[in-house]
């Protein structure tokens, strides 16, 4: 008797579990299930409120799902077309002092006086603010830089020009950031941080300004089209230090690469033979950089 109560206790013992086990599971389904973000969440990077939902979050959002103009793109430079026709872009920009803004989605920094401009096919656009990504949003050639700048310029008719220039760790800091990356706001700012040091935006592009240009989009929501790109080729140095700083708080903000379709990416002569520059070392000196992959 004994024994047979044993088994049936075993048995029933056996049932419980695999009715817990089931109602787990059950869960785990129904999380994997729930598809649909939250009605008025914020956009984010990871998610219910990842860059393949922004579209659902509102409807002004359309474009990150609809649009054929968008942003970031992979510039693969078989794509590109050199042309004479191009007009070589004018920067004027000039030391100038920013605040810095945490916005919950990068540190942006937002000039203090205006003044700094640059001029496109004879249109001139006057920079608004400049922020970073992590890693960096533009490709090339199917490889990610450790982080993008983007300058965002609009001019009088309200139409965007954003200037991109990627980020590659090296030995040393990156002087004119300094301050920048010191003192990056960890919270959410209600008010911008002013910065003390001027910053000359001059100092902090690279030497060789050869750019790839095509229209795309905001690469945040709403993924406004009708953006002018200019993708410098030649990247700028960090400090790995410098990374983690700004790492530490914002962790991840890329948009995943969109569809080019038709549009044509163009650049001024010279720009497909140029090598991308690999950083220097701590003494300066530029490391002996291979020859471009082949495409
Ligand atoms: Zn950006």
């Amino acid at each position: 008797m004994g024994k047979v109560k044993k088994v049936m206790n075993r048995i029933a013992m056996f049932v419980v579990f695999l009715m817990v086990a089931v109602v787990i599971n059950g869960c785990a389904f129904f999380k994997k299930e729930a598809t649909v973000p939250p009605v008025g969440a914020n956009w984010s990077y990871s998610g219910l409120t990842s860059p393949e939902h922004w579209h659902q979050l509102d409807a002004k959002n359309k474009l990150c799902d609809k649009g054929f103009q968008q942003s970031p793109i992979d510039i693969m430079e078989r794509d590109v077309e050199e042309t004479k026709k191009l007009k070589k872009m004018e920067i004027n920009y000039h030391p100038s002092f920013f605040s810095l803004e945490n916005n919950g989605h990068t540190i942006e920094a937002n000039p203090v006086t205006s003044g700094n401009k640059i001029l496109i096919d004879g249109t001139s656009y006057a920079l608004q603010q400049f922020h970073f990504h992590i890693p960096s949003e533009h490709q090339f050639k199917g490889k990610a830089f450790d982080m993008e700048m983007h300058l965002v310029h609009k001019n009088q008719a309200g139409n965007l020009a954003v200037i991109a220039v990627f980020m590659t760790v090296s030995e040393n800091d990156n002087e004119p950031f300094l301050e920048l990356f010191q003192h990056l706001p960890i919270e959410e700012t209600k008010k911008d941080v002013p910065m003390k040091y001027a910053i000359d935006l001059n100092s902090v592009l690279p030497l060789k300004k050869f750019a790839y240009r095509y229209p795309g989009s905001l690469t945040t929501p709403p993924c406004s089209e009708g953006v002018t790109w200019i993708i410098m080729k030649q990247p700028i140095f960090l400090s790995g230090e410098q990374l983690v700083e700004f790492r530490n708080i914002i962790h991840h903000n890329a948009r995943p690469i969109q569809l080019r379709y038709w549009r044509r990416i163009f650049a001024e002569p010279g720009t497909k033979d140029m090598t991308v520059e690999t950083p220097p070392t701590a003494d300066g000196q530029s490391i002996d950089s291979s020859p471009s992959a082949a495409e």
